[in-house]
C-alpha cells in the first residue's frame, strides 16, 4: 500500500500524521485508549489493518495502550530504531508502514514476556458487539 505524503496529510488528523507518517509519540496518559477495558478488535488508524485485540491488551502502567502479542506475526512489522540515543524495536503496521509504537521485554512473565507500547492515536477501535 503506497500513498504519497500529501495524501496522508489530507486524509489524517494531524496527530495520527504525526504518529504514523512522522514516527511521533503522543505524551504519556493522554490517549483515548490506554484505560480502555473493551472488548474489540484494535485497526491501524492508517489503513484499517487489524493489528491487536482487546484479549492481548493489559495494563502496564506506563501511559500507553499495552499488548503482550500483536494480532498475529503477519500484522505489524519490526525494524531497529537507534533514535534518541537508545536501540528499540520499532513496531509499524505491515499494510501501510505507518509507526505504532515500540517493543519492549518487560511484558507479563506469565504470557509472552513482551510489551507492546502503542500509541492510542496510531490506533482505532472497533467495538465487538
Ligand atoms: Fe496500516
Amino acid at each position: 500500500m503506497k500513498k504519497t505524503e500529501d495524501e496522508w496529510k489530507a486524509e489524517l488528523s494531524s496527530e495520527a500524521y504525526n504518529i504514523l507518517r512522522e514516527k511521533g509519540t503522543e505524551r504519556a496518559f493522554t490517549g483515548k485508549y490506554y484505560q480502555n477495558k473493551g472488548r474489540g478488535v484494535y485497526t491501524c488508524a492508517g489503513c484499517g489493518q487489524e493489528v491487536f485485540q482487546s484479549t492481548s491488551k493489559y495494563d502496564s502502567g506506563c501511559g500507553w495502550p499495552s499488548f503482550d502479542k500483536p494480532m498475529n506475526v503477519e500484522s505489524v512489522s519490526e525494524q531497529m530504531d537507534k533514535s534518541h540515543g537508545m536501540y528499540r524495536v520499532e513496531i509499524t503496521c505491515s499494510n501501510c508502514g505507518g509507526h505504532l509504537g515500540h517493543k519492549f521485554n518487560d511484558g507479563p512473565i506469565e504470557t509472552t514476556g513482551e510489551r507492546y507500547c502503542i500509541n492510542s492515536a496510531a490506533l482505532k477501535f472497533d467495538k465487538e458487539n
